[in-house]
Order: C-alpha cells, then sequence, then structure tokens
C-alpha cells in the first residue's frame, strides 16, 4: 500500500482558518483516517499534542519526509460536530466547487472575539400574531404525521406548500416542539431577519429565552456567542438567515426554511452554495428531518414532491382572520386608450378612494426604486448612461441621477450631452414617481415609502414597519421589500403598479419570480376580518404568470413553467453552470470566455456527452460592463451534473496554464438563481 498523507487544520475554534499542515499517516491509522478524524498531532517545537482536523488526504507529499511528523492517534470522544461539519464542509466543495479553505471558513464557527456589545435594534411594535393553542385540522395532520415519523425515525423532507396566511408558522412551530421534546434542536432559516420580526416573536413566545437569533446586523463576535451557546446546548432553537444553516448543534433534529423560493438562500460569494441543497445534505449527515415552507414553491422543490422525492404537504384554507383577497387584473393598454396616462388606473384609483375613506390601509408595490428608471434625451434619443457601467441611470427625486450597479451619482444635466436640446425627461416608474403620484391624487392621504433608500440607516425597516402598523400612514409604497410575511389587518387594498417589471429581465427564472411577487404581494390584503382586493395593472395579462398569479393556480403554473424549462433544457430539468468572464480589457475577456468556452466543449465531448447538453456562448453578460470590467458569460446545461464539475475543472486548468497571470478572472455558478 502506498504511503498516504493528510491535510489537518488544528483547533479549528481558536484561531482563523488559514493554513493546514501536512502530516503522514501512519500505516496502523490508514483504515481508521477519512476526512473528518479528528485526531492528535505533535505540533510546534515542543511537539505538544494538539487536537486537529483532517480535511484532505492525498498521496503526495508537500515537504520533504525527513521533515514530516506523523499522526499521533486518533482522538476518543471528540466532539462529532466538527466532523460533521468538516464532512458537509466537503461536500460543499465538490458540489459548488470552492476550495476546502474556503468552504470550511463557510460552516466553521470561527472564533471572533466579542467586541463592544453593539446596540440592539429596537424590535418594531408590530401586531403579533396571538399564541394559537388548537390547530385546525389541516395543520393538525401535517404535525401528527410530523410526529409520527419523527418517532418511528423517519427522516425525510417535506415541502409545505401553503396559501399565504395558511397558517406554515403554527405548523413549523409544533414541528419543532415535536423534536425539542425529544430533546433534539432545530434551525428555522428565513430569508431577510429584518423583515420577519412577526416570525422571530412568535418563536420567542413559545421557546422564550431557548431561542437564539442571528441576522445580518450582529458583530462576527456576537454572532460567535450564539453559536457557542447552540454548541453547549443552551438553546434548543436558532432562527436566521442563510448562515444560520450552520450553528453547531451537535443534537440536530430538524431544520425548516421557511420562503424556500427566496433568492437569498443562494450564496453570492464562493462558496456558491444554495441553503436548501446544503440544508437537506446537512440533516442527512445529522439525521435529522427538513421542512420546506412557502406559498409559492420553487421549481426545484416542487418537481421533487412531484416525483416522491419530497413528501407534499398542502394547506388551502386560510387558517386565522380573513379570505383569500379578491384579484382584477388592469390592462393598461386599455386604460391608456380611454386616456388615462395616470400610475393609477381607474379601477385602482376608485378602490383606493374607497379604503382611504373607510380608514382603512393600502399597499402599492413596484420593483424599482427612485424616480424614474431612465432619462433620455426626446430629440436625438440619447439615453443617459453610467460611464462605468453599461446601464442607464435612474432619476431620483432629488434630482441627481445613479447608477443601482456601481453607485455612480451626478447631477442631472439640464440640456443633452450629446445634441444640446434641452429636451430631457424622465420614462419608467419608480417608487418615488409613485409616491408623487398618489400625494398629487390624493393630497390629504399621508405615505409612507420603503426601498433601498429609505432603509439605509440601522433600523430603519422597523421603524417605517412600526409606523405603518401604527396606522401613521394610509398609504405605504415600497419594492418587494414589503411583500413579504408582514401582516397588517387594516390593509384592504394591495395595488401591483406594474407587474410585467420582472417579465422584461431576459432570465430563464423570470416568469417565476413574477409569479412569486404577484402571489406575495397578492397575500398582503385581506389579513384580518376586513375583505381584501387586490389590483395587478399590466401591459401583458394574457401572460401565463400573470394570469395563472390572479387565478392564484400555484399548479397551473407549475406545469406550463415546467414545459417551457424542458423545451428550453433549463433547471429543473437540466443543471446549469453559469461561467462569468470578467476583465478590464474588452479582448482578453473575449479572448479567455472563447478558451473557457472550448475547454468545456472538449471535456464535455471527452466525456462523450455530447446528446445530454448544450454548451451557450461566449457572449456579452446582461449587463457587458460594471464598474469598468467587461463582463462575458459561457452557458453549460446537461442533465449529469458530474458533467459539469468536470466541464469547471478542465476550464479552471485552462486558465491557470494561460491566463493566471492576466488581469481576468473566471467565476463558475452551479444552477444560478438567474442570468449573469
Ligand atoms: P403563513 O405563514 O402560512 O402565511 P401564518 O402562520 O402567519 O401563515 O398564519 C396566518 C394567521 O393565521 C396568523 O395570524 C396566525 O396566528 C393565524 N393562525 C394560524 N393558525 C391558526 C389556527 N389554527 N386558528 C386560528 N388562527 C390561526
Ligand atoms: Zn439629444
Ligand atoms: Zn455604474
Amino acid at each position: 500500500m502506498s504511503q498516504k498523507y493528510a491535510d489537518i487544520i488544528i483547533d479549528i475554534s481558536h484561531e482563523a482558518i488559514d493554513r493546514t499542515f501536512q502530516y503522514i499517516i501512519p500505516e496502523t491509522l490508514l483504515d481508521e483516517i477519512f476526512i473528518g478524524s479528528v485526531v492528535n498531532v505533535p505540533f510546534g517545537r515542543g511537539n505538544r499534542l494538539r487536537q486537529g482536523y483532517v480535511i484532505g488526504i492525498s498521496e503526495t507529499p508537500n515537504w520533504e519526509l525527513d521533515k514530516m511528523k506523523e499522526i499521533a492517534g486518533i482522538t476518543k470522544g471528540a466532539l462529532p460536530i466538527y466532523t460533521q461539519m468538516i464532512q458537509l464542509a466537503e461536500w460543499i466543495r465538490d458540489t459548488y466547487g470552492s476550495t476546502m479553505i474556503q468552504a470550511l471558513k463557510t460552516v466553521m464557527p470561527v472564533k471572533e472575539t466579542v467586541g463592544k456589545r453593539e446596540p440592539k435594534i429596537q424590535a418594531p411594535q408590530c401586531e403579533i400574531p396571538p399564541v394559537v393553542e388548537k390547530l385546525n385540522p389541516e395543520q393538525e395532520r401535517l404535525v401528527r404525521e410530523f410526529q409520527a415519523d419523527y418517532m418511528q425515525g423517519i427522516r425525510r423532507t417535506y415541502l409545505l406548500h401553503g396559501i399565504t396566511g395558511s397558517g406554515k408558522t403554527e405548523v413549523y412551530i409544533q414541528a419543532v416542539r415535536a423534536v425539542v421534546k425529544e430533546g433534539k434542536a432545530a434551525i428555522l432559516l428565513i430569508p431577510e431577519i429584518a423583515l420577519t420580526y412577526q416570525t422571530v416573536a412568535r418563536f420567542q413566545s413559545y421557546f422564550g429565552e431557548r431561542v437564539s437569533v442571528i441576522h445580518s446586523k450582529l458583530s462576527k463576535g456576537e454572532k460567535y456567542r450564539e453559536f457557542m451557546r447552540a454548541q453547549n446546548g443552551e438553546t434548543d432553537v436558532m432562527i436566521g438567515p442563510r448562515s444560520a444553516l450552520f450553528a453547531p448543534f451537535s443534537n440536530l433534529g430538524l431544520i425548516i426554511l421557511d420562503e424556500e423560493h427566496d433568492n437569498a438562500y443562494k450564496s453570492e460569494t464562493n462558496p456558491k452554495y444554495h441553503a436548501r441543497e446544503t440544508a437537506i445534505y446537512r440533516a442527512k449527515l445529522a439525521n435529522a428531518s427538513c421542512i420546506l415552507g412557502s406559498a409559492t414553491p420553487s421549481m426545484e422543490s416542487y418537481a421533487k414532491a412531484m416525483d416522491g422525492t419530497y413528501r407534499l404537504w398542502e394547506l388551502t384554507e386560510r387558517a386565522g382572520e380573513g379570505n383569500t383577497a379578491k384579484v382584477s387584473i388592469v390592462d393598461l393598454r386599455e386604460e391608456l386608450r380611454q386616456g388615462n396616462r395616470s400610475i393609477l388606473s381607474n379601477e385602482l384609483y376608485q378602490k383606493m378612494q374607497a379604503a382611504f375613506e373607510r380608514n382603512e390601509q393600502v399597499m402599492l408595490f413596484i420593483n424599482k426604486r427612485g424616480y424614474n428608471s431612465f432619462v433620455s434625451c426626446r430629440k436625438c434619443g440619447e439615453a443617459m448612461k453610467c460611464p462605468r457601467c453599461e446601464v442607464s441611470l435612474s432619476l431620483h427625486g432629488n434630482g441627481y441621477l445613479m447608477c443601482h450597479y456601481c453607485g455612480h451619482i451626478e447631477r442631472k444635466p439640464t440640456a443633452c450631452p450629446k445634441c444640446g436640446s434641452k429636451l430631457i425627461g424622465g420614462y419608467g416608474t419608480g417608487t418615488e414617481k409613485v409616491e408623487a403620484e398618489v400625494k398629487r391624487c390624493f393630497p390629504e392621504i399621508r405615505t409612507l415609502r420603503m426601498d433601498r433608500d429609505t432603509t439605509l440607516r440601522k433600523g430603519a425597516h422597523g421603524d417605517i414597519l412600526s409606523a405603518f402598523s401604527r396606522r401613521e400612514a394610509d398609504c405605504l409604497i415600497g419594492t418587494q421589500m414589503i411583500v413579504k410575511g408582514h401582516d397588517f389587518s387594516n390593509v384592504t387594498v394591495v395595488g401591483i403598479i406594474l407587474a410585467d417589471l420582472t417579465l422584461f429581465d431576459s432570465d430563464f427564472k423570470a416568469s417565476e419570480r413574477t409569479f412569486d411577487l404577484l402571489t406575495q404581494a397578492a397575500g398582503r390584503a385581506g389579513r384580518g376580518e376586513k375583505k381584501g382586493c387586490v389590483v395587478i395593472q399590466t401591459y401583458k395579462p394574457e401572460h401565463y404568470a400573470i394570469a395563472t398569479a390572479a387565478e392564484q393556480d400555484y399548479k397551473k403554473f407549475f406545469e406550463l413553467e415546467l414545459a417551457y424549462r424542458r423545451i428550453l433544457k433549463y433547471p429543473p430539468i437540466y443543471h446549469m453552470l453559469a461561467v462569468l468572464v470578467m476583465s478590464k480589457e474588452p479582448e482578453l475577456a473575449d479572448e479567455i470566455a472563447a478558451c473557457v468556452c472550448q475547454a468545456i466543449k472538449e471535456s464535455i465531448r471527452e466525456a462523450d456527452a455530447e446528446r445530454d447538453g448544450a454548451v451557450i456562448g461566449p457572449g456579452e453578460a446582461y449587463i457587458s460592463k460594471i464598474n469598468d470590467v467587461y463582463r462575458r458569460v459561457v452557458y453549460v446545461k446537461h442533465l449529469q451534473y458530474n458533467v459539469l464539475q468536470r466541464a469547471k475543472e478542465k476550464s479552471e486548468q485552462m486558465f491557470a496554464e494561460k491566463y493566471q497571470d492576466t488581469d481576468g478572472s473566471v467565476q463558475y455558478d452551479f444552477n444560478p438563481m438567474s442570468m449573469i
């Protein structure tokens, strides 16, 4: 048998993970050492025995043999949680193509000193639904099934498809209760903590101090402290965004992903892991169950529920007060024909007026911030573009043009920079313009706006929601920030100003995103006793994403969308790898992209797997330049995931050989959430 060597990191929790040490594996231990093993190794000059973790095994030594030390032994009674986390890191490395160190940094609670305590964000005073002691029969059946499965040792993934307001949160709480009763812990992932105080508050009313919450505004030290509480068994439930998934519970029994379709579950930095897939793998390692919940499940998850991989659970009725809202579609082309040039259609205007008269509240949703989405010259057609990016500048109410990609800001010019004409005008509608229009139509109405510009300040989110909840405003206008999860019992009218905005994205997920947004936005109306209505304004009422959202028919949307994905070879039928090539020199970007494309094609040919896939590109990215960096793309679609993994490896080899020392760079993204 040949000699083997182990890459070992020493004492994960006490130092930043930045390097590994290679040790010889003694022959007597060859069969017992694998990735994730906890071992004792002589370390430093005194050769004091320290604990280390094996994160890689190879057959080639990196040092002269007589300078290398041997592993002393395997640690008995080591915390198995670290073994599990290292295995999870290994899976992340293999699945998403990162380095082991990147993967470890993602999953491991790396110690950071707890700095000065940051001031706590004031929780908004929102309406918090009362504790529900009697579940309804639909909920009851699901909770019982979960308990029965759990007690019998059955571990699986459940997909809870429940319309907004159907009481999914109560099902989560009862499922968590069931595992906590067995002495196990649970993790609840939510897309953006700042937006879901209501969920946190409800969990706290059941589990009190045994709930730990992390969010993006915590310092690294504070987050580490919460993770240590989990590790030491001081808490039973960890709630937080994506990274809460790595809470080091050694007795994990359940992972829940609320709003499982949300894009926030995909990491944007390396490793570009998806929290859903990673949660399912972690659950498998820990012998835990998973619950994925959504009113609009992702195509991926629903397809898996259809083929029996996941157990499908459905909640079809609103649980508490309130009925599903009545949805109507307004054809904006017709509106124009009738001479109405306002952003508000007649129908929406009338419904808002009636609501205001009854002292009820209104929410208006538009997926663009700013005043106008672009500014151009009426004489020569020149559009004002960002000097650093291939995008139009948005006009903001303060008279400034802003690039939403690099943050560039300039004053709106008084004359066209190309022809000198003074006829420059703004087009396209953003949140600020909607607010101005509401104020013009209803001068006595108090408005609040919630978008990235109004929520820069820490705690601003909560303040706006609290104020709206206290009825200090009659109309809340916002971007997708306002559509998720909030329960305002006095909101009876929800208006979607322009449903088509997300449809224009040249993206295979554009329809899915539109359907999600419309459904979630519609779910905001009529949460209380009063009847609610939703008005969807669109230029494309016949588009299936809009029509099925108005009918609130998820299943129909899913069938139509799946057929489209099948024809065009997109996920979830095919796997996809997106490759992004970047360089400050456009010619170099083109050249690298062409070589990447060639390397990938060769690799697929070598695997004799050309039939089951397609390579698209090279081409310009959707936004071909950001911050003076040129962007090119190659997309690979294939039925077999490992063909994509190999293609990536080949492309990386090619890059290392030819372009290592240039300013070019390449990023890989498996099953991306959108086109680049
Ligand atoms: P979802 O998460 O599915 O959108 P929630 O869990 O937020 O729905 O529940 C919506 C509302 O219904 C909440 O106010 C909740 O307190 C209430 N609710 C949930 N289950 C019941 C029940 N069994 N009986 C009465 N009210 C319920
Ligand atoms: Zn001009
Ligand atoms: Zn820019």
